[in-house]
């Protein structure tokens, strides 16, 4: 039986290699006329450009965002936007930028356009987070969601494998979640399923040793399903991969793309039997005949982590672990129990491909 409902964000969405050129338009169209440019230290030259093309449009910039939005520099990035009077933002790079620029939008409610840089998919959700004393409060209104998003794939043309790998399994896992989440709906499964499939078909030649016309092929595709895994991101609930990798990474400082990477074949193997077409959807996705063996040789292919152990988790740590990801309930298609999450991060501890 079909019984849904399907949210989309009003966001407007421009995609191809040399997009960015776009950006003066884009603050035009929203009568944008003092654009604050955000941006992470590694993403500098796009900001330079930006700034350049912007001319008189330009109000200010920052150029530090870094990970998880720390307080102190929200507030900073609030007063000067005021102090400014900018009307706009510009955000370039990854979730650190996009991230920086939503802390300012939820108070001043500005338009944002978003450049993303990596796969972590902020740039489509209504998602925002501030960290302050160790740990991050976070919500979501639709204040935040940036109008409009220009995906150049020649902004990911520096990401190295070691970031482009795991921040691409990551995305992975927003729509694999999102193939069996309780909020589920036809569009987005076939959203879902084309972000899995391009992304697998991208990240091997961008980790691999591909001819430079492969691998910009390759980047373009990594970057298409990206956008795609980040719409499911926007719209699905999550369940207990990303409970874990919220764990793990919140309260054992355990990296976050790497986390994911690492946890999703465990998941999903949590999942098999309780979300059949799920399986079917992630295994055709990835053309692998199981969905968490799949993911597995996947992450295995792309030289990205493939253990909890390799990535610095120390195993007397997964019984505490487990106590933290099943004290409350949440939605999950496999019911969520102490013995069974215990036994997944065992298996992810040691890096046991499912079977
Ligand atoms: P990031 O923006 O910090 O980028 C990761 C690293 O890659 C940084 O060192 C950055 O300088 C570098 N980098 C970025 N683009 C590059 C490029 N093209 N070439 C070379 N280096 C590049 O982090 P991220 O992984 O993009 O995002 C993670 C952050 O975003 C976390 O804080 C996470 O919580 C947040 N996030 C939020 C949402 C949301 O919906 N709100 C979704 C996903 C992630």
């Amino acid at each position: 039986m079909l019984d849904f409902i399907y949210q989309a964000f009003p966001a407007r969405v421009l995609f191809g290699p040399g997009k960015v050129s776009e950006i003066p338009a884009e603050a035009e169209r929203l009568g944008a006329e003092a654009v604050l440019v955000i941006s992470t230290a590694s993403q500098r030259a796009v900001a330079d450009a930006a700034i350049a093309a912007l001319g008189a449009r330009f109000a200010d910039r920052i150029d530090g965002a870094v990970m998880h939005v720390p307080r102190e520099n929200a507030d900073a990035a609030l007063e000067l936007a005021q102090r400014t009077g900018c009307d706009g933002l510009l955000a370039v790079g990854g979730g650190s930028a996009v991230g920086l620029a939503k802390a300012v939008a939820l108070e001043t409610e500005l338009p944002i356009i978003a450049v993303p840089s990596t796969y972590a998919g902020s740039e489509m959700t209504d998602i925002w987070g501030i960290s302050e004393a160790g740990s991050k409060t976070t919500g979501r209104t639709i204040k935040v969601v940036p109008k409009s998003v220009i995906y150049d794939p020649d902004l990911t043309a520096g990401l190295p494998a070691r970031i482009a790998g795991p921040s691409g399994m990551n995305a992975i896992a927003h729509s694999v979640e999102a193939l069996y989440a309780q909020n589920r709906n036809p569009l987005l499964s076939m959203i879902a399923e084309e972000g899995i499939r391009a992304l697998a078909a991208g990240l091997p030649d961008i980790c691999g040793d591909a001819s430079p016309d492969a691998e910009a092929e390759a980047r373009m595709q990594a970057f298409y399903g990206a956008f795609l895994c980040a719409l499911a991101l926007g719209t699905a609930q999550m369940g207990i991969h990303h409970k874990l990798c919220h764990v793990i990474g919140g309260s054992f400082g355990m990296p976050h793309a790497e986390t994911h990477t690492v946890i999703l074949p465990h998941a999903t193997a949590y999942n098999r039997d309780a979300a059949p077409e799920a399986m079917d959807a992630i295994a055709r996705a990835l053309g692998a005949e199981t969905a968490a063996g799949g993911l597995f040789d996947l992450a295995a292919r792309i030289g990205a982590p493939t253990s909890l152990r390799e990535i610095g988790f120390r195993e007397d740590n997964l019984d505490r672990a487990a106590d933290i990801a099943t004290e409350a309930p949440y939605y999950n298609p496999r019911p969520v129990d102490r013995d069974g999450v215990r036994a997944l991060l065992d298996n992810a501890y040691h890096g046991r491909r499912p079977a």
